[in-house]
């Protein structure tokens, strides 16, 4: 592997997410680390929603029937606020991400939590109400499954430690 970092592309200040906006980094270390990074030239950002071709700004989607692995095992689906199924989507997003991890040999990812795509821990129930459950996004779990290391925005100093052992 490589010493770069496959990054969400809304935590790096490119206003991609589906209301338009950026993901701003809340923890002031990691902000400084990925600054770092960003400046050595070892980010390799990504947007699975915008790379698989949803646009800017768009509905809001929640995975239904389960989280990302439960999605990859034919089980959920990624369904809009408006009813529609944007499972291609994010399917084609994913398998984006993966193969730039793959070329640019990465070390690990930085994921924006709790997206449907990006989340590593938890993402919304699919309601709409805000509820979250314990799970990955779909572009986390295809990652995971491809033997990526994935870290949230909230786990920066790990990934921090997990990145600067591998030099
Ligand atoms: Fe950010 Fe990922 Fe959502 Fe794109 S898909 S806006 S990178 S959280």
């Amino acid at each position: 592997t490589s010493n770069k970092v496959l990054v969400s592309a809304c935590l790096l200040g490119r206003e991609v997410r589906y209301d338009g906006k950026d993901s701003p980094v809340k923890s002031a270390s990691g902000l400084q680390w990925l600054a770092a990074m960003h400046r050595a030239q070892r980010l390799v950002a990504v947007c699975p929603e915008v790379g698989g071709g949803l646009s800017v700004p768009r509905p809001p989607a929640e995975l239904v029937g389960g989280d990302g692995l439960a999605f990859w095992r034919g089980q959920a689906r990624v369904i809009s606020v408006e009813g529609l199924d944007v499972s291609a989507e994010f399917e084609r997003g994913a398998c984006l991400a993966l193969e730039l991890a793959r070329r640019h040999q990465v070390c690990a990812a930085v994921l924006k939590a709790r997206s449907p795509s990006c989340g590593g821990a938890s993402v919304y129930d699919g309601s709409f109400e805000g509820r979250l459950i314990p799970g990955q996004g779909v572009t986390a779990a295809l990652l995971r499954w491809a033997g990526v290391a994935v870290f949230t925005d909230e786990e920066l100093d790990q990934a921090r430690a997990f990145v600067e052992a591998r030099g």
